[in-house]
């Protein structure tokens, strides 16, 4: 069982990202795809609970999964290894977003 919510907070924060971590519900933060686009008046709208974020700026959307393989152009299964998750993660993991 993979934790999404921690999953995406790993991800904030290694972009850098400002985010209200009590906060479970809907947020809006800056784009964690900076290459993308120049983020200054949040347009990314976060969700810790749910661990998944969409961006109204460039279109990121997705899970951890979906923004690490967006934004560092890596497939799949680099993206499983830059999260430090181990292989045994199952395709359905990753579509029940
Ligand atoms: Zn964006």
């Amino acid at each position: 069982m993979i934790d999404k919510s921690e999953m995406l907070i790993n991800i904030l924060e290694r972009y850098d990202v400002r985010y209200n971590p009590n906060r479970s519900g809907e947020q809006s933060v800056s784009c964690p795809n900076k290459e993308a686009h120049d983020d200054r008046n949040p347009s990314c709208s976060v969700n810790i609970g749910k661990g998944v974020l969409f961006c109204q700026g460039c279109g990121l959307s997705g899970d951890a999964y979906s923004v690490v393989m967006v934004i560092e152009g890596v497939p799949f299964v680099k993206a499983i290894e830059q999260l430090g998750q181990p292989y045994t993660i199952s395709e359905s993991d990753f579509l029940t977003i």
